[in-house]
């Protein structure tokens, strides 16, 4: 397959052998993102702060900390202190929870089906500390994560696009980049799996146009999950 010829050229690796998948999950796993812009627009509307609706798809992958200094630095021209962070993240978790539930995205759970079957280790890992969600993954998934492999915005210290999420995702699962799927949606998170050296898939599930993910250095590209559900087996 031409897209792992190509990833092993650009790393320098000598094999891929995939023994674990690290997921993303807003995007990804639930058709979350419009809903998140929406609950931020409101955070900003509260707080004074500056924003357009359609840049969140941009900043998706950052931790809720990171957005929030960028929005802070924009229209007060200084940092977010540690309080304001949590204090903002916390309206904008609120405004996110009120909003009816998201679905989860069409083909996750067919693609989270292969990958069990295929003895592949799968680990959560997303930038969002939104409990609305992460607490729903078991039930909505059921089977599909095994306990403690998960990485938050709690465990991470640089979030997407610093490779960090995913270098901690592989120690966890035990495996090598060459041994590692990264399954993402959005430029930032693409950025952060290449940087990690994993095998790294962009699935577009959103307004962001296959350019952004050619120049975040994706090793593949699927127009929608049910694609990647569907041409997964042959990658593994
Ligand atoms: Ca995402």
């Amino acid at each position: 397959m031409t897209a792992i010829t190509q990833y092993l050229a650009a790393t320098g690796f000598k094999e891929f052998r995939p023994k674990a998948a690290l997921i993303d999950m807003d995007g990804t796993l639930y058709d979350s993102m419009p809903r998140h812009a929406d609950a931020w627009m409101e955070m900003c509307r509260q707080a004074g702060l500056d924003a357009e609706h359609d840049e969140f798809f941009l900043h998706e992958g950052r931790t809720g900390a990171a957005t929030i200094d960028i929005l802070m630095r924009r229209t007060f021209g200084r940092p977010a202190t540690d309080k304001e962070k949590k204090e903002l993240y916390a309206i904008k978790s609120a405004a996110f929870a009120a909003m009816p539930p998201v679905d989860p995205m069409p083909g996750a759970a067919r693609m989270l089906r292969t990958l069990a079957d295929a003895g592949i280790t799968r680990v959560l890992v997303t930038g969002s500390g939104q409990a609305t969600l992460l607490n729903r993954l078991d039930s909505d998934f059921p089977g599909a994560f095994s306990p403690g492999l998960r990485i938050t915005s709690a465990d991470v210290s640089r979030g997407k696009p610093d490779p960090e999420p995913y270098l901690r995702a592989m120690s966890m699962a035990g495996v090598e980049p060459w041994q590692s799927i990264v399954i993402e949606n959005a430029p930032l998170g693409v950025q952060s799996g290449v940087a990690a050296k994993a095998f790294t898939v962009a699935v577009t599930t959103g307004p962001i146009p296959r350019e952004a993910f050619v120049e975040a250095g994706a090793s593949l590209i699927m127009p929608s999950m049910p694609d990647f559900a569907d041409l997964l087996p042959t990658i593994l």
